[in-house]
């Protein structure tokens, strides 16, 4: 195979999936089509994920309902900025979001570790009134890295085209990788695949 065709043809792909391959590479994944488990990952990653159950009771009654009803959609996950005496980074992901959102999450924070990001405190990404945000752990490119190099670890390149030249549909492959389909879509998009995928559905399927 032409080792060429396994990137995204963007400068910027290129280096995210480098990237994503270095870390299902150190996650022992030998096929680009295994299942990546974020969670088994987090454990070679130093992270310790923590159920929100288990933080819950150091919670006040007031942050209890900002976290999981007043701000549940606008934030999902965060790290502790200081690490635990054994080394150890503290994560927490919202309970509120589906296996497959925590999925993505947990993701993006393993690649921030990766790439060596500097380290957040636990980030709220609240909204105020006027529905701007008002807390953010990461400068913008920072979080484009981590969540693109985190997404196409998930769902590597070569194995994606693969998929769609078999006539898969998003659906299919989410479900394959156990990921969202708005995850499958973004890499479609971001590997410049749209067309071929449109294309392929359009050829392999009658609607
Ligand atoms: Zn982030």
């Amino acid at each position: 195979m032409n080792a060429i065709t396994e990137f995204p043809p963007t400068p910027k792909g290129r280096d995210f999936e480098i990237k994503a391959l270095g870390l299902r590479d150190f996650a022992g994944l030998r096929r680009d089509d295994q299942r990546l488990d974020p969670f088994e990952l987090a454990r070679y990653a130093k992270l310790l994920v923590v159920d929100y159950e288990q933080i819950e009771p150091f919670l006040s009654g007031e942050t209890r309902e900002e976290l999981l009803q007043g701000s549940k959609d606008s934030w999902s996950g965060g790290a502790c900025s200081q690490r635990l005496p054994d080394g150890r980074k503290l994560i927490i992901l919202n309970p509120t979001h589906s296996p497959n959102r925590q999925n993505a999450t947990l993701m993006e924070e393993i690649s921030h570790v990766f790439l060596g990001h500097q380290p957040s405190r636990l980030a709220v990404r609240t909204l105020n009134k006027q529905g701007k945000t008002i807390a953010r752990d990461y400068r913008p490119e920072i979080e484009e890295e981590a969540y693109g190099v985190g997404a196409a670890a998930l769902v590597p390149f070569a194995s994606l085209k693969r998929f769609i030249r078999r006539g898969k549909t998003s659906r299919e492959i989410a479900k394959h990788f156990n990921v969202s389909r708005d995850l499958v879509e973004y890499r479609i998009k971001i590997s410049k695949l749209w067309d071929e995928y449109a294309s392929s559905i359009l050829v392999n399927r009658e609607y």
